[in-house]
C-alpha cells in the first residue's frame, strides 16, 4: 500500500509518499510560504528536486499541488490517487486523549480540537490539512499519529508538576512530552539492532535537533522525558531556552520592559544556542566559532552538552540503570564530538566511546566499545516512516 504521509504545520506542509511493502520513498517534498505566495518542492526518488512558484492561498491549493504532482505524466510517482491507499498526519498534541495514534473520524477531530488551546499554533493547521485531504480524497482513510502519544505512559510522579493539583484538574497542566514518534521509532529500533530484551530493558533517547528532548524507556514504555507541557521545557535548544529559573520570566519582563507574549518570544526564539552564543542557531556555526576560539560558542556547546549529561543521568537513576544510550536527529546524528562530550560525564558508569566508530555517520552505529557497560549508538530517526507504519496497522 502507499501511504501519503502529511506533517502540516500554519503556513507550511512537509509530504513523502511511502510504499508501505519496501518502505521504500517515492516521492516527498514541501510546500511553503502557504497564504503568502507559495512554493512546492518535490522530489521523486531517484531524480532531481523541481521547484514551482504558484499562488498557495491555503492549505487546500498547496494539497492539490501536491496531488497533481504526484500523478503527473513525467514525473509523478505514481499513476493515478487510486494509488494511495492510505493518509497519516502528524498531530502534534493529542493531551490526555490519545495514548495511541488513531484512525480519523469526525469523532476523533472534535477530540482533537479539544486539545487545540494545548498546542494553539499546530493542532488547527494539522486539523487543516486533515480537513482538507478529506475533501479531496474522501474515499481514502487517514489517520492521526501524535507527537505526545508515546509519552502519555509516564507514571503521576513523572508528569504532575510542583504546582497546585487544581491546575491540572482544570486545565490538564502536566508534562505531556513531544517528539514522541521519533522517541517511539528510535527506542524500539535500538532494541532490535542492539539485541536488547524488549520486556526487560533501559534505553535512553537524545533526539538533539534543532528542537530537543530526551526520554527514558523502560521496557518499551517512556517513563520520562523532558519536554514538558509545551515543547519550550528541558534542555537548550536551537532558540529556546530550556527549563530556566521561572522568576526568570517577572525579571526579564521588568528589566526589558516587556509582556508576558515579549518574554515567551525571547524564551522561544532568541535563547538557546542562538542567545549564548550570539551568532547562530545551526550548531555546525557554533562548532566552527568555537574551534576559531569563539569563547561564546564553546560555552553555549558546554552547556548544552552538560545539560543534556544531567538529565541522561537522572533518566539512569529513575530506570535504577541503563542498558543502552541512543543518540538521533540533526544534532545527534552528525556532532560526534557533542556525543564524546555528553559521554565523557558517565565513565564512572563505565561507559567508552570507540572515536574511530564515533566518527562514522549516515546508519546505524554502536559507538561504544566492546567492553563498555552501558552501548552507545547512533540512530537516525524516521518520524514519516514511523506515522506510515502506524497509519498500514490501523488501516488494514
Ligand atoms: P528539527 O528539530 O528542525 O527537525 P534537525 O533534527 O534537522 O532539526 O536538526 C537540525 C540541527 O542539526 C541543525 O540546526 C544543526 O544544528 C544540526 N546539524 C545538522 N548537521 C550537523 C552536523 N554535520 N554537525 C553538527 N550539527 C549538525
Amino acid at each position: 500500500m502507499n501511504v501519503l504521509v502529511i506533517n502540516c504545520g500554519s503556513s507550511s506542509l512537509k509530504y513523502q509518499l511511502i510504499d508501505s511493502e519496501t518502505e521504500a520513498v517515492l516521492a516527498k517534498g514541501l510546500c511553503e510560504r502557504i497564504g503568502i505566495d507559495g512554493r512546492l518542492v518535490y522530489q521523486k526518488a531517484g531524480c532531481d528536486k523541481e521547484i514551482t512558484e504558484a499562488a498557495m492561498p491555503t492549505h487546500k491549493e498547496a494539497i492539490q499541488m501536491v496531488l497533481h504532482a504526484l500523478v503527473n505524466e513525467k514525473t509523478g510517482a505514481i499513476k493515478s490517487l487510486d494509488e494511495v491507499g492510505a493518509i497519516g498526519h502528524r498531530v502534534v498534541h493529542g493531551g490526555e486523549k490519545f495514548a495511541a495514534s488513531a484512525v480519523i473520524t469526525d469523532e476523533m477531530i472534535k477530540t482533537v480540537e479539544e486539545c487545540n488551546d494545548l498546542a494553539p499554533l499546530h493542532n488547527p493547521a494539522n486539523l487543516i490539512g486533515i480537513r482538507v485531504c478529506a475533501e479531496l480524497m474522501p474515499h481514502v482513510p487517514q489517520v492521526g499519529v501524535f507527537d505526545t502519544a508515546f509519552h502519555q505512559t509516564m507514571p503521576p510522579k513523572a508528569y504532575l508538576y510542583g504546582l497546585p493539583l487544581d491546575y491540572y484538574k482544570k486545565y490538564k497542566i502536566r508534562r505531556y512530552g513531544f517528539h514522541g514518534t521519533s522517541h517511539s521509532y528510535v527506542s524500539k529500533h535500538a532494541i532490535q539492532f542492539l539485541g536488547l530484551d524488549p520486556d526487560n530493558s533501559k534505553v535512553i533517547v537524545c533526539h538533539l535537533g534543532n528542537g530537543s528532548s530526551i526520554s527514558a524507556v523502560q521496557n518499551g514504555k517512556c517513563i520520562d522525558t523532558t519536554m514538558g507541557l509545551t515543547p519550550l521545557e528541558g534542555v537548550i535548544m536551537g532558540t529556546r531556552s530550556g527549563s530556566i529559573d521561572p522568576a526568570i520570566v517577572e525579571f526579564i519582563a521588568k528589566k526589558e520592559n516587556l509582556d508576558i507574549a515579549g518574554v515567551m518570544n525571547v524564551l522561544n526564539k532568541k535563547s538557546g544556542l542562538l542567545g549564548m552564543s550570539g551568532i547562530s542557531s545551526d550548531m555546525r556555526d557554533l562548532e566552527d566559532a568555537a574551534a576559531e576560539g569563539n569563547e561564546d560558542a564553546k560555552n553555549a556547546r558546554e552547556a548544552l552538552a552538560y545539560g543534556i549529561a544531567k538529565y541522561v543521568g537522572g533518566y539512569v537513576a529513575a530506570m535504577n540503570g541503563v542498558d543502552a544510550i541512543i543518540f538521533t536527529a540533526g544534532i545527534g546524528e552528525n556532532d560526534n564530538l557533542v556525543r564524546e562530550d555528553i559521554c565523557s560525564y558517565f565513565k564512572y558508569l563505565g561507559v567508552a566511546i570507540d572515536l574511530e566508530a564515533n566518527k562514522k555517520r549516515g546508519e546505524d552505529i554502536v559507538i561504544s566499545t566492546p567492553d563498555s557497560k552501558v552501548k552507545v549508538a547512533v540512530i537516525p530517526t524516521n518520524e514519516e516512516l514511523a506515522i506510515c507504519r502506524d497509519t498500514v496497522a490501523l488501516v488494514k
